[in-house]
């Protein structure tokens, strides 16, 4: 089933997402749901607070990107990711355009290190610990702040943010269209 996703201004995208434990309800259910919206809505990467769930986890389908000279190898990335913990994170900053689909039509630059050490457990609670490096560890930098509550809009300057607030504010009013199912926050009289 798709589901809405949550648009910037819904509360939940700020919160804290508890530790999963393999009795919550209806997990399975709600990953392939997860799939469904994050394919629907043609993203690559989807967090459970945006789909209004404050919860450690998080859903990665890099295999658009292989498509791309030289990134070939992520034809068959397609990860779950439950209670994620960064080891470290290494190498240099480097600047990708990113996209949110918690914020549409918004796209900027954000500067991330190049490669991330992860701790996680897939959807069957099995716990990995592997290394992830350019597009894939960036969709997972930025996937694994929104289960902390963290926001791409975090991650840049104050200035630049200032520079996005209009937009931002259209965001919050509901006045962007997105091409999926969005749930805008409700309006405060
Ligand atoms: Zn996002």
């Amino acid at each position: 089933m798709v589901l809405p996703v949550y648009a910037y201004g819904n509360p939940v995208l700020r919160e804290d997402g508890e530790t999963l434990t393999p009795d919550y309800p209806d997990l399975q259910q709600l990953i392939d749901d997860m799939f469904e919206t994050m394919y629907a809505s043609n993203g690559v990467g989807l967090a459970a607070q945006q789909i209004g769930k404050s919860i450690r986890l998080f859903i990665v389908d890099a295999s658009p990107f292989a498509e791309d000279e030289g990134y070939e190898h992520l034809k068959d990335f397609k990860k779950v990711f439950i209670n994620p913990e960064i080891i470290e994170e290494t190498g240099d900053e480097w600047a990708f355009n990113e996209g949110c689909l918690s914020f549409p039509e918004l796209r900027f630059d954000v500067d991330r290190q190049e490669t991330v050490k992860l701790k996680y457990l897939d959807r069957d609670f099995k716990e990995h610990t592997e290394v992830f490096d350019g597009i894939a560890a960036r969709i997972i930098q930025h996937e694994y702040d929104h289960v902390k509550g963290v926001l791409f809009i975090d991650r840049i300057s104050g200035l630049k943010r200032k520079m996005l607030s209009k937009k931002l504010n259209l965001i919050t009013k509901g006045m962007v269209r997105a091409s999926y199912k969005i749930k805008y926050p409700k309006l405060k009289k």
